[in-house]
């Protein structure tokens, strides 16, 4: 589903993503662990679209995604706004801070997106939005404002808002980390039901290694912005060949 073709990524002189090649299946759940600075969000946000690559091509689904098509010529040229805003909905996100929109309800913050940019009858998406909250634990909070929430509720108020797009992906961000310990359990437990409960392909860079062995499917090594090692959970908890991915470990856990 997910295609990147040695792909590079250079803020000025540093390199921070070097000739990368990986893919990811439908349905596959991937998590990308690494040290700090390693360029596991980079490539986060160059799925979201929220930077443009350097060299090299991202695919999904067959589509250029970094790029668009030239007429007729079979050629590349960079992606334009309105066809990476096209592209964009098939992709949904959630950031360590859960940038909600304070001045909204709950319902309005998860129904905005699906009426605004995908012309979503409004009962529709109230519908689909009260099916969700309720997915997320949060049935009871629908007219809440984001303020009288917890973090850990706001997140999975995010993590509503994010599916609320029916995307194909769901791309996951440290969506812990901003959290007081003690709520970390529930958002997890959240992201846990969510991948037993759809076929949704998962991208998710986390700390949390225990979260990371019991829903992926695959487990990325980052070091340097490249692939350092990757393997099922088992493999690279249980058995890491390499002494990155050793010293790493023993870093986290
Ligand atoms: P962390 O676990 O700390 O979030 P990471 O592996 O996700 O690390 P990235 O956030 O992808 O790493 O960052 C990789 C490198 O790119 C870092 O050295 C970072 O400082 C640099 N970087 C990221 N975004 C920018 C930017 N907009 N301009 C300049 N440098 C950037």
């Amino acid at each position: 589903l997910i295609v990147f073709d040695q792909v590079v990524k250079r803020f000025g002189d540093l390199t921070v993503l070097d000739h990368l090649d990986f893919s990811v299946d439908p349905g596959e759940r991937v998590t990308l662990i690494g040290p700090s600075g390693s360029g596991k969000t980079t490539i986060l946000r160059l799925l979201m679209t929220l930077e443009k690559v350097t060299e090299g091509v991202i695919r999904v689904g067959g589509e250029p995604f970094s790029h668009m098509p030239r007429g007729g010529s079979g050629g590349l040229v960079p992606a334009g706004e309105s066809y990476l805003r096209e592209r964009r909905k098939r992709i949904g996100m959630v950031f360590q801070q859960f940038n909600l929109f304070p001045n909204m309800t709950v319902r309005q913050n998860v129904i905005e997106a699906p009426v605004h940019v995908l012309g979503i009858p409004k009962e529709e998406a109230n519908a689909k939005a009260e099916q969700l909250l309720d997915l997320v634990g949060l049935a009871d909070k629908v007219d809440a404002h984001p303020t009288q929430l917890s973090g850990g509720q706001q997140q999975r108020v995010a993590i509503a808002r994010a599916l609320a797009m029916s995307p194909e992906i769901l791309l996951l961000d440290e969506v812990t980390s901003a959290l007081d310990p003690e709520l970390v359990a529930g958002v997890l437990d959240v992201l846990r039901e969510v991948a037993e409960s759809t076929d949704i392909t998962m991208l998710c860079v986390t700390h949390e290694m225990g979260f990371a062995r019991d829903v992926s499917h695959r487990v990325l090594m980052f070091d340097q912005g490249q692939i350092a090692e990757e393997g099922t959970p088992d493999q690279i908890f249980g058995d890491p060949q390499e002494e990155r991915t050793r010293s790493f470990l023993r870093s986290v856990l």
